[in-house]
């Protein structure tokens, strides 16, 4: 099992892992590991508002919707394991309950690496929240005398992915990651946010930037990598390593 090789997303709301972080997890699920995404709200009442447009909707009919939308693009990215935790949103309701649930998922996933929100989001604070929740969560899972005998979690790496308006969040990426492979997978998955279409095209044009800059910094004119789609994120722990490069 140690060698078991797995990830875990903690997005807030049920569409954000789509638009942040669909390209690493296609690509990490194509690269053999198994990836859980934890969605902690629907986006039920802040992030659908195109549904509730429409005649007689109600917040359970959202719901079901948003959960449909977000399982069918786990389903394009090539996951089936995501759940939901149905805390609420606009506000997020996460008491103690749900921390100690989530330790329990890191714990039971032991993931590589994480991935969650920017660390400030001035318009959306279920977003900043939730990031302080991955961190707290971490915390939790790594501490021995929580629910001892279960296995202690190790140091994985938190990245945090790119919020919408990038330059309000004070979110600076130091990591590019090339989803030119897998941006079909992506491309299709965004589609399945039906509720969201508004956003679609931003979102591609966000990956066509960020393969710009994956290009720029991987050598740019002096033999850079060539790279259409990229995603950004901003690693919050520091590397080990035993070489410089
Ligand atoms: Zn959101």
């Amino acid at each position: 099992m140690s060698d078991k090789k797995t990830a875990l997303v903690i997005s807030a709301h049920s569409a954000d892992f789509v638009w942040r972080a669909g390209g690493a997890i296609a690509l990490h699920q194509s690269k053999g590991y198994e990836v859980t995404v934890v969605c902690l709200s629907y986006g039920e009442r802040g992030e659908s508002a195109k549904l509730w447009k429409q005649e007689g909707m109600t917040l359970e009919k959202v719901k079901a919707a948003r959960q449909e939308e977000a399982e069918n693009a786990a389903a394009a990215l090539g996951i089936n394991d995501i759940r939901f935790l149905d805390r609420g949103d606009y506000p997020l309701d996460l008491g103690r309950e749900t921390l100690d649930q989530m330790v329990d998922i890191i714990r039971e996933v032991q993931p590589k690496f994480m991935f969650s929100h920017s660390k400030w989001d001035p318009y959306n604070t279920d977003h900043m929240r939730t990031t302080d929740f991955a961190l707290e969560a971490r915390m939790v899972a790594q501490a021995w005398g929580h629910n001892p005998g279960q296995k202690v979690l190790g140091a994985p790496q938190l990245y945090l992915f790119e919020p919408h308006q990038t330059e309000q969040m004070e979110w600076r990426p130091n990591v590019f990651l090339d989803i030119t492979e897998v941006w079909d997978k992506k491309w299709a998955a965004i589609q399945c946010m039906q509720g969201q279409e508004h956003l679609w095209h931003f979102y591609e044009n966000v990956a066509e930037n960020r393969g710009n800059h994956f290009r720029r910094n991987s050598g740019g004119q002096a033999g850079g990598r060539n790279c259409k789609y990229a995603e950004g994120f901003q690693s919050i722990f520091p590397r080990t390593v035993d070489e410089l490069e």
